[in-house]
């Protein structure tokens, strides 16, 4: 189902929101077994949300935007009273004392959580394979991985057990799973959305965005959960436009940018469902041109020296005194650190806390954390210059579709190369999608990815939605 048709059922009195809540979580339980999409589900706050819409109903009042509307949430964004364990074996039995923002904001619209999605280990990975419980698997091909980190949000959105979700996007773990099951994917601009109860990865790139199966759902979402916060003092005081009010498939006259760097190692099969998408805008009555951004041979390293800096900072605060499980075999204070952490973490977020830790130290700090900083002003400039000629630019999101369980699990380094295409638009703070564009031959989704000036999501959604209209 989608919003439209699970208000149409509502308001027709075709279904209760009770009735559909039952039904949804009876589904996704059911099906969870083919991917392990879900870590826990919540079926009694999904009925109790279900039964304010049905009474708000009842007495004749507007339900709100999201009503009745099935919503899985990634397990990094915190619930009260229910389990968040962020995918890791540290935060097993953790039940968080506040709700996110976001999380707020979606139940007021009407909306029904109805489970914690499973996510690599505190949002660090590019194929969820780094979860303490489990991989998921691809519902499209299960000997392949999902893409990470909201690799359980898009699972259940590619599967149908939840009509939106929401993901974290902290250098594509929105957008790259979006494009591997098949699904849309936002990553808003920073700021856009509250980070408050976001479990921290990376602050300064961190980012809450929606997953759905229409360009229009996921507007909807990111129109509910945005908005200036008190709570999150980086949350910007922007004005949210209603987005789905505006999408009208009129795209004619805008300007897209093809950044030349980034078509030119393309594997053939990703490049020609870009291309054609491409002549999709065309035929649409955009104007298409190639540009330069010329710092992006520089990306990869320069984001995985900042966001390794900071979350080896983040991490810092589990420490087997607060939050987390303890160590049970300690005898001094820096024993019950060093055993809870090193017994608590997996390889993945060790290696980053080393990493991180290395690149902030004295004598190592100038060469790379702030040569790093230099690096990510000037990928923001070539963005910068970019939107003074286009409105928007268009790119793959993943050099390659879904690959396989395993396969590049013993090799950080081509893991991290995965995130070439993302990673840029992370670094800029710009509003960034995955649309669906296509399969391979073997039947594999392939995501384009649409990206607009800070604040400019109106733009981004107009185009994917134009788009997405010539494929349906
Ligand atoms: N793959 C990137 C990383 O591992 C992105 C993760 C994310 O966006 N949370 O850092």
């Amino acid at each position: 189902m989608t919003i439209d048709s699970v208000r149409a059922a509502l308001l027709s009195r075709q279904a209760s929101a009770t009735e559909l809540a039952t039904d949804a979580l009876k589904f996704a339980e059911a099906e969870n077994p083919r991917t392990n999409a879900y870590l826990h589900f919540s079926p009694e706050r999904a009925l109790a949300a279900a039964k304010r819409v049905d009474e708000q109903l009842a007495r004749g009042e507007e339900p709100g935007p999201l009503a009745g509307v099935p919503i899985a949430v990634k397990d990094v964004i915190v619930t009260k009273g229910l389990r968040t364990t962020c995918g890791s074996r540290l935060l097993a039995h953790y039940i968080p004392p506040y709700d996110a923002t976001a999380v707020v904001r979606l139940e007021q619209a009407g909306g029904v959580l109805i489970g914690k999605t499973n996510c690599d280990e505190f949002a660090m990975g590019s194929s969820n394979e780094n979860s303490a419980f489990g991989p998921v698997l691809n519902p499209v091909d299960p000997t392949r991985v999902p893409g990470g980190t909201s690799g359980g949000s898009a699972a259940a959105v590619a599967q149908g057990t939840a009509v939106v979700a929401l993901g974290s996007d902290t250098g594509g773990s929105i957008r790259q799973p979006a494009s591997f099951c098949g699904v849309v994917g936002v990553c808003p601009t920073y700021g856009r959305v509250s980070r408050y109860g976001l479990t921290a990865h990376a602050s300064s790139l961190d980012h809450i965005g929606p997953l759905a199966r229409t360009v229009r759902d996921a507007a909807t979402l990111l129109g509910v959960i945005a908005g200036h916060d008190p709570c999150d003092s980086t949350s910007a005081a922007a004005p949210v436009p209603d987005y789905p009010a505006l999408l009208d498939g009129q795209v004619k006259g805008l300007k897209l940018g093809l950044p030349r760097e980034y078509l030119k190692d393309l594997t053939s099969e990703t490049g020609d469902l870009i291309s054609q998408g491409v002549e999709v805008f065309q035929r649409l009555g955009c104007e298409v041109r190639e540009i330069s951004m010329p710092a992006t041979g520089y990306a990869i390293a320069c984001y995985y020296i900042i966001s390794t800096a900071e979350a080896s900072s983040n991490l810092a605060r589990f420490d087997g005194v607060r939050y987390t499980a303890r160590s049970a075999s300690s005898e001094t204070l820096a024993d019950l650190y060093r055993n809870t952490r090193g017994e608590g973490f997996g390889a993945e977020c060790k290696r980053r806390i080393m990493l991180g830790t290395y690149v902030l130290s004295h004598g190592y700090y100038d060469a790379y954390y702030v040569k790093a900083q230099k690096v990510r002003s000037l990928i923001a400039r070539d963005f910068a210059n970019a939107f003074q000629e286009v409105d928007a630019i268009v790119a793959p999101v993943s050099p390659f579709p879904a690959f396989k369980l395993g396969e590049k699990v013993d090799d950080p380094i081509a893991m991290y190369l995965s995130d070439i295409y993302t990673i840029t638009g992370s670094l800029a703070g710009i509003p960034c999608m995955s649309v669906p564009c296509g399969t391979t031959a073997a039947g594999l989704p392939v995501g384009m990815q649409i990206l607009t000036r800070h604040f400019d999501e109106t733009t981004m959604f107009r185009l994917a939605d134009a788009f997405e209209r010539t494929r349906s």
